[in-house]
């Protein structure tokens, strides 16, 4: 089924969308075991797409016996890591070949824009892939000169071997529906694990998608499964006695609730969560280059991005000049569909999501904050929301304190270094901004954030090589760079007597 009729879509999109999608367990593409589905919505017009496998815990328990009969074969963990490797790069050049199906179907499952998702999101999971590919050859123990002194003997032979973990359970979220994947699918694969992806319900369909990908690259069946489902096929993966490990990005809440429920067997658990990041301007910066970075900073995938720069604080010389020309930019933003090549602020992923925002507007006006401009759900059919600037804020008020995920910002002014104490006042620490052409003040600052990744003088810097993650209640672990390759692996030490 399909009321997409959107002219611009390819015909492979258009026939991705005109049937039932199954999912992907043991190498077949199946139905829920209970043979329900769910339909999947274009945010930008609110009309079904299609309708997804709806699948439980049956299901995901199918896909971890898949999953461990894959690994345990040890076909897939001791194939050679220059084959692995090809195979990899392999799901990296399909990624790039096939950049503009996959931009669309996530620009209308997700919402964002079509351009954006196939330059960023697929391209960049395309390098992501073709990174990890590189990995599979470098993923090294070491050998150790050891004393042994408790040991009879005189010499020994001591060193240390990474084995992947086993089956691990990779759960993600809706806002980079297949990036987020991506993140997470490519070290565990390159490390020899066998895994279970669960997409999230808002926007299962570049997963499906990316499941027709490692078919293509000839991965052999069990090695990636996909179960398409809810919030409780999550929780069965996370409490499932037979997996390893779980990898997930998405809420704090959420992640909380990974951890009580990995107890069962001490699986192994990684978690990149939410956020509310600084974004810190001293009145030394390129103005120009600061406000433009800025407005990036917290409307960048409409506001929800992890990383947005959501607390703007301004030094008070240039505070309402600054803030002034913020509200300015962002009331220029086209806002309009994914689909549309202009559109540069598209909608809210659901109608869920839409009210939470739009709520966190009215109690940010009820509370008496100030909207310089947005503040009104903007008019239209689809989850669409007004980009809002606020200021005359106090740190108490849920627009301050809580992550919005929407297209709103909250500006502060500070004098001097209080802006430290400020920008770490908070329960997360993904990221954070900070503008200057002071060298040593960009330096120190970085310094004294507490937050996983600082940018000076631009925001969203991501780097396949720059490792990815959080401090306080934002994660645990750093994914991406090499470093990515330890949440999937345990280390061995042999030690040997000579
Ligand atoms: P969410 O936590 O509601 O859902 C994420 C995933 O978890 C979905 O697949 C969902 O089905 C599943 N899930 C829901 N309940 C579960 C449970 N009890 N057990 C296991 N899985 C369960 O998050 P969301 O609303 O999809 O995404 C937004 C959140 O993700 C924001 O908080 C955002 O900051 C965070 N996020 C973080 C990063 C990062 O790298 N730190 C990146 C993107 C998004």
């Amino acid at each position: 089924m399909t009321a997409i009729a959107e002219p611009q879509l390819t015909s492979r999109v258009r026939d991705f969308v005109s049937t039932d999608r199954k999912m992907l367990i043991g190498g077949e593409w199946v139905d829920a075991a209970s043979g329900k589905t769910f339909t999947t919505y274009d945010p930008a017009t609110t009309a079904p797409i299609t309708n997804v496998a709806h699948g439980d815990a049956s299901d995901v328990d199918r896909a971890v016996r898949a999953a461990r009969k894959a690994f345990d074969d040890g076909h897939w963990a001791r194939m050679k890591p220059n084959e692995r490797e090809r195979l990899l790069w392999r799901v990296g050049d399909i990624l790039s070949e096939r950049a503009e199906e996959f931009g669309q179907l996530e620009a209308i499952d997700n919402g964002k824009s079509a351009g954006i998702a196939a330059a960023v999101d697929t391209q960049w999971s395309a390098d992501i892939f073709r990174y990890n590919a590189g990995l599979a050859t470098k993923i090294f123990g070491s050998t150790v000169n050891v004393s042994m002194p408790f040991v009879p003997g005189g010499e020994f032979h001591a060193y240390t071997l990474r084995d992947p973990v086993g089956v691990c359970g990779l759960i993600v979220p809706w806002n980079f529906p297949l990036l987020m994947a991506s993140f997470k699918l490519a070290p565990a694969l390159a490390a020899g694990n066998t895994v279970i992806l669960k997409p999230a319900e808002q926007t299962p369909l570049t997963a499906l998608l990316l499941g027709e990908v490692f078919e293509e690259a000839g991965f052999p069946p069990g090695v990636v499964n996909i179960v398409t489902g809810f919030g409780d096929a999550g929780a069965a993966l996370s409490a499932h006695p037979d997996v390893d490990k779980i990898a997930f990005t998405g809420s704090t809440e959420v992640g909380k609730k990974i951890v009580a429920a990995a107890q069962g067997n001490l699986k192994k658990v990684s978690l990149e969560l939410g956020g509310k990041s600084p974004n810190i301007v001293f009145a030394d910066a390129d103005f120009e280059q600061a406000v433009a970075g800025s407005v990036a900073a917290w409307m960048f995938n409409h506001g929800q991005s992890c990383v947005a720069g959501t607390r703007l604080f301004v030094e008070r010389p240039i505070f309402d000049d600054f803030t002034a020309a913020v509200a300015e930019a962002a009331s220029k933003t086209k806002i309009g569909p994914g689909l549309d090549p202009t559109t540069e602020l598209g909608p809210m992923v659901s109608q869920e999501q839409f009210d939470k925002v739009n709520a966190y507007v009215a109690q940010g006006l009820a509370d008496g904050a100030r909207a310089l401009t947005g503040g009104q759900r903007w008019d239209a059919t689809g989850y669409f929301v007004e980009p809002t600037v606020f200021v005359d804020v106090d740190p108490s008020f849920s627009i301050v304190e809580e992550e919005i995920f929407g297209p709103v910002v909250a500006a502060m002014p500070f004098d001097g270094d209080d802006v430290v104490s400020a920008a770490n006042n908070s329960i997360y620490g993904l990221a954070a901004g900070i503008w200057t052409k002071d060298l040593s003040k960009a330096h120190k600052t970085a310094r004294r954030i507490k937050a996983g990744s600082v940018w000076v003088n631009q925001y969203n810097g991501f780097d396949t090589a720059m490792p990815f993650g959080g401090y306080k209640q934002s994660g645990w672990g750093r994914e991406l760079g090499s470093s990515a390759i330890d949440l999937y692996t345990e280390t061995k030490s042999v030690n040997i007597a000579l």
